[in-house]
């Protein structure tokens, strides 16, 4: 009993993204090549291309969560 579970613990950092505010900033979109079936992900000033093989035919990914509502 005296050991503690691991695996809940979630970093600060996550745990307070995952609050409300998911800024994607850095994240970008994920996309995934439709060559290798590579996933990765772009921001607005990447090139739309695979990072992998580098082709340019590339289907954007199923976000988890990509609704946002603003309270007001
Ligand atoms: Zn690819």
């Amino acid at each position: 009993m005296s050991a503690p579970k691991e695996g809940f613990i979630i970093p600060a950092s996550i745990s307070h993204a995952a609050l409300g505010q998911v800024t994607n900033k850095s994240l970008g979109v994920r996309y995934n090549c439709a060559q290798c079936a590579a996933s990765f992900s772009l921001s607005k000033n990447d090139a739309i291309r695979c990072k992998e093989c580098g082709h340019r035919v590339i289907y954007k990914a199923r976000t988890r969560r990509m609704v946002q509502f603003e309270a007001r």
